[in-house]
């Protein structure tokens, strides 16, 4: 560290030579103004300012980070690329059985960096590029999964198989093994971790991010310690999960101190990485400054269910950790004075001066289930990085009408103004222009399955969780059946991946294909669709390119919810019940709002779905829509004057708010102070 403040900058040389094997490997792709295609101005300036600390530094750890590089800012790479990076074929599982046996979607694609496992690790990455936007001087800490989350594969009468995944970080564009190694002590012996990077470039390049990210998969590691990086949410064990833990929040501080970095805000993305303050408090006590580091700490809870917090026994804890170690855990986060559970949860929030909840109603229920912290517990609404989940269709749209939207790039609010526009029977052709070159590029893409674009086409895809309801369209076939035949053909399309441990998702997944197998009969009123392997890729492809999307989780478990965030952006009209960020955009209607609402001081129980009762409501509005949608789009005409296009314009003018930039100056705001 204080070579670099001796020096004053941090240079080129620096950089390369904080590089392991740049001259075998990296030569060709990094060079003083070239990395991966990307300048490498950024880069140098966003190391000097994490390591010469005049600025405040912020430090955001999460377990996951989903980038979506095949969207969004794609590296180049000069040399060969490992095949396990590149393809990925996707099987799909429809009702139109020959179709599936004959063709696979062969999407040429780099896979995504697999080191996400859903819309936690989708908003860290979003949160980087937003960071990045913004200028702001942060660093991400997280996690290289050597072998992801996982591969799902579909087999037919049994459901989600689990499948290994394989990709290889030393081919991955834009991705970089440090010299750095650092170590943690445990009672099993020393875990080492070694640092690689990535960058998070701004959308014009001109300002980056780094995300470091730990790896175990080294030789000098015991072959079970090698292995405790390899997939992210490994459960079966709590070794797994205790180790994975430590990990991220331990390895990730020492990390930023090994780097040299001055980190003046630590913000924990969910209690996953609860044991950096068990790292900061040691430090501490061994510096002698016993409480006033405390401050630095933010931390944003996205659990809405007491029984999805992490909790450790005592024992457990010190079966891996040393007393100083465990004497600390229990002194942060013991979940009260007789128990014997230490809760990362409760540690983080009994820690952090500043918490936040994803969205007003998840602020309710964290205040409900948190009495104790209800003071501390603030709401910030999630949102989507506006630049990588924004179609280009409506890209060009929003160039087209400038003098109204201004440089909405650099201030997505200006998205508001489009509640301006409703008149303008000029923008109103063109939205409707721009979502149908979206959904037809959807069909495209699916070509082989035949769909139509004049057919009304729903989309739902997201992780497969019971209280997110993944079946509720298909609860009553017979009347979903029964929409099509008389008011207009359906087009459905869905994707979602259980956890691999998670039996009643994968169950939700083996109902939803008996539910499509047996819609054979009827695959010229309904045409149902299942891609496997859902990820960012697909997320963006389908929110952007469907009529409808459809959100019915059970409320209140949804914390916020991203996916319809990216639906609006690009127009596309919400069929959703009320829950997470939906509740705040209702009032502008967006589209439908059905089934259940939960008012009160109760939470309810997620195990009471309410599938009766709400696929009854879902059919019943779903019959409004589908008449709708048909007089709206007649014979390949469009009636320009519809309520439906009124209400695509609604949506566009919601998502100036929902968006990663206007989250991070909430952030800034209200919790990080960086003084930028
Ligand atoms: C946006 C996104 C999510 C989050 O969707 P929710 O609506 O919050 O469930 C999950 N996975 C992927 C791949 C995404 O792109």
């Amino acid at each position: 560290m204080s070579q670099f403040v001796e020096k004053q900058s941090y240079s080129f040389t620096d950089f390369i030579g904080s590089i392991e094997g740049f001259e075998e490997r990296y030569q060709t792709d990094i060079s003083s103004f070239k990395y991966f295609g990307f300048p490498v101005e950024p880069i140098l300036e966003i190391e000097q300012s994490l390591i010469s600390g005049q600025k405040v530094s912020a430090a955001y750890f999460s377990m996951e980070f989903g980038i979506a590089p095949s969207i969004y800012n794609s590296f180049e790479i000069s040399r060969p690329m490992s095949e396990n990076n590149q393809f990925f074929a996707h099987e799909v599982f429809s009702n139109y059985w020959l179709c599936d046996y004959l063709f696979k979607l062969q999407i040429n694609k780099m896979l995504d960096i697999p080191i996400y496992g859903g819309g936690l690790g989708v908003l860290a990455g979003d949160a980087m590029k937003s960071s990045a936007d913004l200028g702001y001087s942060t660093a991400g800490v997280g996690i290289l999964w050597n072998k992801g989350y996982f591969k799902q594969k579909f087999w037919y009468k049994h459901g989600q198989v689990p499948d290994e995944l394989k990709w290889d970080p030393l081919t991955y564009p834009g991705l970089i093994p440090l010299k750095n190694i650092v170590t943690i002590e445990t009672k099993e012996g020393t875990i080492h971790l070694r640092l690689w990077k990535y960058y998070v470039f701004s959308y014009d390049k001109s300002r980056a991010c780094p995300i470091i990210l730990l790896d175990s998969n080294l030789e000098a590691n015991s072959p079970m310690f090698q292995k405790l990086t390899d997939q992210l949410y490994r459960s079966d064990d709590v070794w797994w999960k205790v180790l994975q833990r430590v990990i991220l929040g331990i390895g990730g501080m020492k990390a930023l101190k090994s780097l040299g970095y001055h980190i003046g805000r630590y913000h924990l993305n969910e209690g996953h990485a609860a044991f950096a303050l068990v790292e900061d408090f040691i430090c501490r006590e061994a510096d002698g400054q016993s409480n006033e580091g405390k401050a630095k700490f933010t931390y944003t809870c996205h659990t809405p269910v007491a029984a999805g917090h992490d909790r450790f026994s005592i024992r457990d804890i010190g079966r891996f950790l040393s007393a100083e170690y465990v004497n600390a855990a229990v002194r942060l986060g013991k979940e009260s004075p007789e128990s014997d559970q230490i809760n990362l949860t409760f540690m983080c929030l009994n820690n952090c001066p500043q918490v936040n909840a994803v969205a007003q109603k998840h602020g309710e229920i964290t205040r409900l289930q948190f009495p104790a912290f209800k003071d501390k517990i603030q709401s910030i609404t999630n949102g989507v990085h506006l630049h990588t989940w924004l179609s280009e269709p409506f890209q060009v749209l929003f160039d087209k009408f400038e003098s109204v939207f201004g440089d909405w790039r650099a201030h997505p609010e200006n998205l508001a103004k489009a509640a301006d526009l409703k008149r303008d029977q000029a923008f109103r052709r063109e939205i409707v222009e721009a979502h149908r070159s979206n959904k037809s590029n959807l069909i495209y893409i699916l070509k082989r399955w035949q769909l139509s674009n004049e057919h009304l086409t729903i989309g739902w895809a997201r992780r497969i969780a019971g209280y997110k309801r993944p079946a509720l369209l298909f609860h009553k076939v017979d009347r979903l059946l029964e929409i099509a035949k008389t008011i207009g053909p359906l087009q459905i399309i869905l994707a979602g991946k259980a956890h691999p441990n998670d039996d009643i998702g994968a169950a939700h997944i083996e109902e939803i294909l008996d539910h499509i197998d047996q819609l054979n009969a009827h695959k010229n009123v309904i045409k149902v669709l299942i891609l496997e392997n859902y990820d960012t890729y697909f997320g963006k492809l389908l929110t952007n390119s469907v009529d409808v999307w459809l959100n019915n989780p059970l409320p209140p478990f949804e914390a916020s919810g991203t996916s319809g965030m990216k639906a609006i952006l690009n127009g596309v009209v919400q069929l959703s019940t009320l829950d997470g960020w939906v509740v705040e955009a209702a009032d502008g209607d967006i589209g439908w709002i059905f089934g259940y609402r939960h008012e009160g001081a109760e939470i309810g129980h997620e195990m009471h779905l309410r599938l009766d009762e709400d696929s009854e409501a879902l059919y019943n509005v779903l019959g409004d829509v589908s008449r709708l949608y048909y007089q709206t789009y007649q014979k390949g005409g469009v009636t320009l004057d519809s309520p439906w296009i009124d209400k695509m314009i609604n949506c566009v003018a919601k998502s100036a708010f929902f968006n990663t930039q206007r989250m991070m100056q909430e952030y800034n705001a209200r919790m990080w102070r960086l003084n930028v």
